[in-house]
């Protein structure tokens, strides 16, 4: 089987560490998905705004390592073993990823671009394939999953004032509310589970063209600053 990208995301998120686990954990996240040739037509986006969400797969283009027939989920605090098929890390046989995210706008100029919430994808990720999210078919009532039944519980997030002063600016600049962003990606703690944090350490992350800076205090995260990396650029 030939397989080629039909798609390439622009988000927020240039580097792997701190992007949500799962898709919904982050509706604050804006993306943009880039139909390439032959489907950067209007034609084969026709109709797709009738849906309110959508099945996203595509590759894991930056998995550094081999996939094993163990994995220890984030979810089960990193300690526990499960089935690679019984989790959805990245290492995993052919690398293939799938998220829903829920549908903004389609756009047919200057480019071809499905704009989306809570994309939990890396800038640059390869899209193999998009469907319509099919509430009948899809949503399962009474679906269960011992793995991970709940969203995981958020970690307080306190941010100063400076650093909600930059976010105001970038929310009247390009749209998206870097706040409920900064809340929603700092809540699920990027940390791995199995780390106790260092309360001497500041952690970073880069986010929407700023690196994000903070670190542990009594339970909570406390965002110490934000400070642009360059251009900074709306996907
Ligand atoms: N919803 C998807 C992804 C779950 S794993 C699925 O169930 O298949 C989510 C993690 O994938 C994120 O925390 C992020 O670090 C990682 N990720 C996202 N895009 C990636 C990419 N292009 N290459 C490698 N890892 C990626």
């Amino acid at each position: 089987m030939n397989i080629e990208p039909i798609a390439t995301v622009h988000s927020c998120f240039t580097e792997k560490f701190g992007i949500p686990r799962q898709p919904l954990l982050a509706d604050a996240s804006r993306a943009a998905i880039e139909l390439l040739p032959p489907l950067n037509t209007p034609d084969a986006v026709a109709g797709l705004e009738q849906n309110s969400h959508l099945w996203v797969i595509f590759q894991f283009h930056q998995v550094a390592g081999q996939w094993s027939h163990k994995v220890r989920p984030p979810r089960l605090g990193g300690n526990k073993k499960l089935g690679v098929l019984a989790t959805r890390s990245p290492f995993r046989p052919n690398n293939i990823g799938l998220s829903v995210v829920r549908l903004i706008e389609v756009r047919t100029h200057p480019k071809v671009e499905l704009i989306v919430a809570g994309a939990d994808l890396l800038d640059g990720t390869p899209v193999l394939d998009i469907k319509p999210y099919i509430p009948y078919a899809d949503a399962i009532q009474g679906a269960s999953s011992e793995f991970a039944e709940q969203a995981p519980a958020a970690t307080p997030v306190k941010i100063p004032e400076a650093v909600l002063a930059i976010a105001r600016g970038y929310r009247d600049d390009w749209g998206t509310d870097l706040e409920a962003l900064i809340q929603q990606v700092l809540g699920q703690d990027p940390k791995p589970a199995y780390q106790q944090p260092d309360p001497e350490r500041i952690y970073g992350m880069e986010l929407c063209g700023f690196n994000l800076q903070w670190r542990y205090r009594d339970g909570a995260i406390e965002v110490m600053a934000m400070e642009k990396l360059g251009e900074v650029a709306q996907p």
